[in-house]
């Protein structure tokens, strides 16, 4: 499958890793956009949110747990924000779900630009 964040799970592009286990993988994204963005991934390719269901949601609930770790070993006591872009409308350049953390400075309180 031509899928990037398949090929960084391979090990076949390098990144920044930050956590791995079994089912999850952590690492810092190419061009962040805040001080801390990392982006956490489940290594099962699922393309979007809107592929989550009753089979495959253990993992997103992990992820989450996941994120909480991830995210005071970054030193974001004082927050950070979570997104998820969905499909051609919500901006998803890469079809494999992932989850942005993105912290280290105080950010907007908009949802969007
Ligand atoms: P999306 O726009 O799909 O929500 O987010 C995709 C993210 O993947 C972008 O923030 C982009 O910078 C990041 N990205 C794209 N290619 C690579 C890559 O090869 N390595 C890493 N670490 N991040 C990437
Ligand atoms: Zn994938």
């Amino acid at each position: 499958m031509d899928c990037l964040f398949c090929k960084i799970i391979a090990g076949e592009i390098p990144s920044r890793k930050v956590y791995e286990d079994e089912t999850v993988l952590a690492f810092h994204d190419i061009a962040p956009q805040t001080p801390v963005h990392v982006i956490v991934i489940p290594k099962q390719h699922i393309s979007c949110a809107a592929e989550i269901n009753e089979d495959n949601s253990a993992v997103v609930a992990h992820i989450f747990e996941v994120i909480a770790k991830v995210a005071k070993e970054l030193g974001l006591e004082n927050g950070y924000r979570i997104i998820n872009n969905c499909g051609e409308d919500g901006g998803q350049t890469v079809k494999h779900l992932h989850f942005h953390i993105l912290g280290g400075k105080k950010l907007s309180e908009g949802l969007v630009k």
